[in-house]
């Protein structure tokens, strides 16, 4: 009975939710959980304090409180690295309300030490990355004939800046075009990319590009909560056949975390937040841009399980259902 949805590319759209635990604020607020997941696919959410009356909603699959993410990334990621390695372009969107693990989904938290790719910690981007690697290395291929570069950039009032470029040149403008050897997808002119090889450069690029977010936000005075950032993994795989002849195959893995979703076009904002919301839509239309178009996407929306949150997780939810 599970009911499947497509996108304009006639494409699944996966969506998945993850609830957080309750955090220390919540509890000192003497927040209760009002978010259960009563089956794999299913969250249901206490509407009112005291009440009985509950909400329940129907996803691809739902990630409890208990959740790893390590389970998270063989869910949503695994299927799709292998999509990437046979040349599509896919997108997984984090999406949710400010501190609800979007970027703790995505990233994971930074300070590995040690063998960092079995970090408990260490999110989708890194895992995708040794995946990516692993299928390398048992693949026998060349390093030269499989490589693997990496971008990162965020997304602000319609700005990009690139979160890996040499110091913090924010005045600098990147123009975004078709790319004319591939329908549909998009190239952000100008912008830096690292070949990439082993964990360890993983690593320190992660930790580079959450750096500048920070001091960019900071610089321009802004919340990294209104901006989206985009991380982008390319694979490209060249085959030789016997007769020397070579054929390339290049995949795109795009890793979005998207800004807070209370500030993403909730209509009630007064003024200021209004206008600024409305300016995180139109940035969400050249995010669109920069993603290919034709693409599979998944969406994993976040929530927290606290009751004073249950508006902004209800419409979370609510949105991430009109996805599917
Ligand atoms: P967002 O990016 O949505 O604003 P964060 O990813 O920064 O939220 O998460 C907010 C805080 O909650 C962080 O300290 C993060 O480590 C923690 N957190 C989020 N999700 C989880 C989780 N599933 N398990 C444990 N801690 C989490
Ligand atoms: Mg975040």
């Amino acid at each position: 009975s599970h009911k499947k949805c497509e996108n304009a590319a006639g494409q699944n759209i996966q969506v998945y939710v993850r609830v957080r635990p309750l955090n220390g604020d919540e509890r000192n607020a003497r927040s209760s959980s009002v978010v259960s997941c009563p089956g794999a696919r299913e969250v249901s959410v206490q509407e009112k304090p005291f009440s009985h009356l509950t909400k329940t909603f129907n996803f691809d699959k739902v990630f409890a409180e208990d959740s790893r993410q390590t389970d998270v990334s063989k869910v949503v990621v695994h299927p799709l690295i292998k999509q990437v390695l046979r040349g599509y372009n896919c997108t997984v969107f984090a999406y949710g309300q400010t501190g609800t693990g979007k970027t703790y989904t995505m990233e994971g938290l930074k300070d590995f030490e040690g063998s960092w790719a079995d970090d408990p910690d260490a999110g989708i981007i890194p895992r995708s990355l040794v995946e990516i690697f692993e299928a390398r290395d048992k693949g026998g291929f060349d390093k030269d004939c499989f490589q693997i570069k990496v971008s990162f950039l965020e997304l602000y009032n319609e700005e990009i800046f690139d979160l890996l470029c040499k110091g913090m040149d924010l005045d600098r403008k990147y123009k975004i075009f078709e790319d004319s050897a591939k329908k549909g997808s998009v190239i952000v002119h100008g912008l830096e990319e690292r070949v990439v090889q082993t964990k360890e450069q993983v690593l320190r690029i992660l930790e580079e590009g959450s750096l500048k977010r920070t001091t960019a936000a900071t610089k321009m005075n802004a919340s990294s909560s209104r901006s989206h950032t985009i991380f982008t993994i390319t694979v490209t795989i060249t085959e030789k056949s016997i007769v020397g002849q070579e054929k390339f195959i290049e995949g795109k893995l795009n890793l979005v975390d998207l800004a807070g979703s209370e500030n993403i076009g909730r209509s009630g904002a007064v003024d200021k937040r209004a206008r600024e919301a409305g300016k995180i839509n139109e940035s969400l239309l050249t995010l669109g841009r920069v993603i290919n178009s034709r693409t599979k996407t998944s969406i994993i929306a976040t929530i927290s399980p606290a009751s004073i949150n249950v508006e902004e997780t209800l419409s979370t939810l609510d949105y991430a259902h009109r996805a599917k």
